[in-house]
């Protein structure tokens, strides 16, 4: 497929390191479009639908799940993508697939399984990602996952440890040497960073966890604040807020934009090779928004990630997948057919991962219920 309009580093599926098993090239759709569309076809990406971003599926219909958190991740790298000539559809198809490892609950979930699974190899949502791709979704005839191509499957992993890295071959490699992923796989990075912490101030609000009171004290929230509430005086809350976050959303992507163009102008990468060499990312907002940025984040971990409310439902929803784990490594045919015959005559770190991958594929709900069925 044609690659017009593509800057010099942006990946080229012309260039591409390609998929493991070879397939016939589509006649009408690029690579990478053909990743996205493989992704929105799977299972586990019609589960996010009902897995937790901040708030328990079940709380609350308007809430942000994994499913919306993917899709404003997804809103976000595009933009950006377009405006620096990097490649869309490749955005895309890694933003709607970075949380597809994700554990049901959240951040509780995923540390609950983790410590289920010290003694196996531990769990780790940005590794299960990949492995959902790689081997996982079963859906096609002539290979196990998806087939992906390696530039889809590089962005996917974000972060890895030496141990793993060395067991995963191409995708792991950069991380012994400490180099880059391609301009992309670097963009949705930051746009999840810059979704979750726009949205969950937004969530955080709606569950009355956070007031825009005590957001003001927040430097880059109080500058929108009073340019807002000056020009807007009578606005009532809902849409101050959402006017704030807007305009938050359009000032981190403008100076995301204008920082990432000067440092490719600095370092003018003339591959997507030479970007993968660099020593640090190129995808970057400037300092001064950065800081910001963690300001902000901080913030949201202070006083609501680490809110009481929110405190309680994390103990809760973490002796559910402990109960689980427990229950499932006594007694592997309590599972589904498909991972009761997958775990049958194993025993140790390899009944553990596939009881691991059994639980990280449940939606907040099937965990609830199961749960119920087993422990009552
Ligand atoms: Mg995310």
């Amino acid at each position: 497929m044609s690659t017009a309009g593509l800057a010099p580093y942006a990946a080229d599926e012309a260039l591409s390191r390609g998929r493991k098993y070879d397939e016939p090239a589509s006649a009408y759709r690029g690579e990478y479009q053909r990743d996205r569309d493989r992704i929105i076809h799977s299972t586990s990406f019609r589960r996010l639908a009902y897995k937790t971003q901040v708030f328990v599926n079940h709380e609350g219909d308007l809430y942000r799940t994994r499913l919306t958190h993917s899709l404003e991740v997804s809103q976000v790298g595009r933009t950006v993508a377009v405006a620096l000539n990097l490649n869309e559809p490749l955005t895309e198809a890694i933003s709607l697939a970075h949380d597809l490892g994700h554990t049901p609950f959240g951040h509780a979930g995923q540390d609950a399984l983790n410590a289920c699974m010290r003694d196996f190899g531990g769990f780790e949502h940005n590794l299960q990602s990949l492995r959902v791709l790689d081997e996982i979704e079963d859906k096609y005839a002539d290979f196990p996952g998806l087939n992906l191509m390696f530039e889809t499957r590089e962005g996917i992993l974000k972060h890895c440890s030496a141990r793993n890295a060395r067991k995963l071959g191409d995708v792991g490699e950069r991380f012994l040497r400490r180099t880059q992923a391609g301009l992309e796989a670097q963009l949705v990075n930051v746009a999840d960073a810059i979704a979750y912490n726009n949205h969950d101030i937004d969530d955080g609000c709606r569950a009355g966890l956070l007031s825009i009171e005590q957001l003001r004290e927040q430097p880059f929230f109080g500058k929108h604040y009073d340019e807002v509430h000056r020009r807007y005086p009578k606005l009532e809350d809902r849409r101050l807020l959402y006017e704030i976050i807007r305009r938050m959303l359009g000032v981190v992507i403008a100076d995301l934009i204008g920082e990432t163009r000067r440092r490719l102008v600095a370092a003018a990468p003339g591959s997507i090779d030479e970007v993968r060499a660099g020593s640090e990312p190129l995808v970057s907002m400037s300092d001064e928004m950065h800081e910001q940025h963690v300001s902000l984040k901080q913030f949201l971990h202070q006083h609501l990630y680490r809110h009481e409310k929110k405190l309680a439902m994390t103990r809760e929803v973490q002796a559910i997948v402990q109960d689980l784990f427990a229950a499932y490594m006594n007694d592997v045919d309590q599972m589904s057919p498909q991972f009761a015959a997958a775990a049958n005559g194993l025993n140790g770190a390899p009944q553990a991962r596939v009881v691991a991958d059994y639980i990280a594929g449940m939606t907040d709900r099937f965990a609830i219920a199961a749960h119920r069925n087993l422990v009552g």
